[in-house]
């Protein structure tokens, strides 16, 4: 490794294999994509701006934009804007802020400065409409004047072919002449149709997307763009390749449904580099398998309900699947890369575990988040034999393994918070923590965490018969760290606050979205398998020095789990606290 580290030139990297680096690799070898001025390795990421990126999305995001990375290629941002009725400025914005928050940039160091990858489709509008024309003028495409409903009935299906269109065989000239006065915005919408024509015998075609594919429809429309230039929009499956070639695109990767559309891809791409519009060669494309992510749903459109029926508060609530709620809720874009390296390409469906996502996530924070102290639930401790008013100042380290973080101070005091769960008015077998003097057997001894070694001498009740208070005396030699305190041998060890200078806060104990693992497979409804305690608000008592905690800054509250300040609801001096991740899988064992 420290050679290799020496010299960079000739160390392979040390990349876990997958069939996409097989590819990028044996082209690097083989020198197929060496052209001036330019990187071998050129991917692109294509989202349409018609919503926000989820999950999914990242991993579409971490492939395309980490084999640039890993290979010294670039990658392109580009929008996919060629449906002018369900895209918005709103989207655009959200998807550049997710790509950068996930750490990845679409700016390249060319031979004469920083070149700026940020693409629209629409920016080829002009190529893509001089294109259409060549094709018609070789024959390659013809103006369909069919209405939607014939078109639908002669395309066949899976096991019948199709029929040829009247418009078919009609003069180029005549398909050229439309053409033009659709653009000049003669028609209405629907009114014609630009198609594609392969072969002779393309409507027989077992694949339906060679079965004459739409090119160009009219589509009166404004665009966010382009505004009214165009009353014409071209399809995705005309407008992708193209784009591909024109940004000199390498490797074109996209998920396994598209794999039908290839043959199309690459029909079109000949067809047009024959008339001299690409430099060779043309981008190839290859599929990998979508991420299926068990209790989480990833279709655009569902989201789009959640947040409509208001089931969660927006696109960002910390419960969704989104980048920007993933980002709300605490993770981090280390976790999210980590994640996306772990569970690979490959081009076989199936469902990654909820608990992968999670466990990269807890690796990813344990070494860097700092320790805290939260009791969520709170009941009273008095400590009878310590005077009232006084205090004695206790310290822990900030992280058990990092001593070079710090320490963290805070005082122990008459009066303190611990957790309901740590007293037992019976206990039961085993339980360690609290519980008060039964018969001639005394209370239960327990250290209270940095501070001192207690026994329960009894505890207080309200007329309900709720507990109230526990009541404890503290052994004054027994402090943590000072000489001798550990010839007390105890079991239990909780945390706690001291009541004096704790910090009231807002925490908000999410879990998963959904209790079925797969809530939308099969056409199942998922709104039937909401989880009833997807979000807790609880009023929590924080160690005081969580008064400061900034927006976006995560701790581990011990025994409880990750936590980060609110991005959107947290006010200088008064935090509110997201549960990132519990410390331990809950999921996996009920
Ligand atoms: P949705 O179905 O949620 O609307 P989409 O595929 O229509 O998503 P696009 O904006 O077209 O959304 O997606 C951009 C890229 O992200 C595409 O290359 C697509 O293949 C990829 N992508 C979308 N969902 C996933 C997923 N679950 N796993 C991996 N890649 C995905
Ligand atoms: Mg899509």
């Amino acid at each position: 490794m420290s050679n290799d580290k020496k010299n960079p030139a000739t160390a392979a990297p040390a990349l876990p294999s997958n069939f996409l680096r097989a590819i990028v690799e044996s082209d690097l070898a083989a020198g197929t994509h060496v052209r001036e001025g330019m990187p071998s390795v050129i991917t692109r990421f294509p989202p349409e701006p018609n919503g926000y990126l989820h999950v999914g999305h990242a991993k579409s995001i971490c492939v395309n934009f980490g084999l640039a990375r890993d290979y010294n290629g670039r990658c392109h941002l580009r929008f996919d804007d060629t449906n002018p009725a369900k895209e918005e400025q709103e989207y655009v914005d959200t998807i550049i802020d997710s790509v950068k928050w996930l750490g990845f940039s679409w700016d390249w160091q060319g031979p004469s400065g920083t070149e700026v990858h940020l693409h629209h489709a629409s920016d080829y509008f002009d190529q893509l409409y001089a294109m259409a024309e060549y094709l018609i003028d070789q024959g390659y495409a013809y103006v369909d004047s069919q209405s939607a409903e014939e078109m639908a009935a002669n395309r066949g299906n899976f096991n019948t072919p199709g029929t040829n269109s009247p418009f078919r065989d009609r003069p180029r000239a005549e398909s050229l002449q439309i053409f033009r006065d659709m653009k000049a915005g003669k028609y209405k919408d629907g009114e014609h149709i630009l198609r594609a024509r392969i072969s002779e015998d393309a409507m027989s075609s077992p694949n339906m997307n060679m079965r004459d594919p739409a090119i160009y429809r009219i589509r009166h429309e404004h665009h966010v763009r382009t505004g009214d230039d165009w009353c014409i929009y071209p399809m995705y499956d005309y407008t992708h390749p193209i784009s591909d070639a024109l940004e000199n695109i390498t490797h074109s990767i996209c998920t396994l449904e598209f794999q039908d559309h290839r043959p199309f891809y690459d029909w079109l791409l000949e067809t047009l580099s024959a008339g001299g519009f690409f430099t060779m060669p043309v981008p190839r494309q290859y599929e990998f398998s979508r991420l299926n992510l068990t209790y989480v749903i990833t279709s655009k459109r569902k989201l789009r309900q959640l947040v409509d029926d208001g089931v969660v508060t927006g696109w960002d609530d910390p419960r969704m699947p989104t980048i920007v709620g993933l980002r709300r809720r605490g993770y981090t874009p280390e976790a999210i890369q980590l994640f996306c390296e772990r569970i690979g390409v490959t081009k076989s469906d199936g469902w990654i575990d909820m608990s992968t996502l999670e466990g990269c996530l807890r690796e990813d924070l344990d070494p860097k988040a700092p320790r805290a102290t939260a009791v969520l639930r709170p009941l009273k401790l008095i400590v009878e034999n310590f005077p009232e008013g006084a205090s004695e100042a206790c310290s822990s380290p900030v992280h058990p393994h990092h001593p070079e973080m710090g320490v963290r101070n805070f005082p122990f005091t008459r009066e303190l918070w611990i957790e309901e769960e740590d007293f037992m008015e019976a206990p039961s077998k085993g339980y360690f923590r609290y519980y008060p003097p039964i018969g001639d057997q005394p209370g239960s001894r327990v250290r209270l965490r940095h501070g001192f070694v207690t026994e329960c001498t009894g505890y207080d009740k309200d007329g309900d018969g709720k507990v109230t208070a526990v009541r404890v005396k503290y052994f004054e030699d027994s402090k943590s760290g000072t000489p001798g305190s550990d010839t007390y041998k105890v079991k239990g060890n909780i945390h706690w606050v001291s009541a004096a200078t704790a910090l009231e806060a807002e925490v908000r104990l999410y879990d998963r979205l959904f209790t079925d693992p797969q809530p939308d497979a099969g056409g199942k409804d998922f709104t039937a398998s909401l989880n009833p305690n997807a979000l807790e608000t609880v009023t929590a008592y924080l160690e005081p020095g969580m008064k400061d905690a900034a927006a976006d800054q995560r701790f581990q509250f011990e025994r409880h789990g990750y936590f980060v300040a609110d991005r959107v609801d947290t006010r200088p001096g008064k935090p509110v606290f997201n549960r990132i991740v519990t410390l331990k899988d809950s999921w996996t064992a009920k």
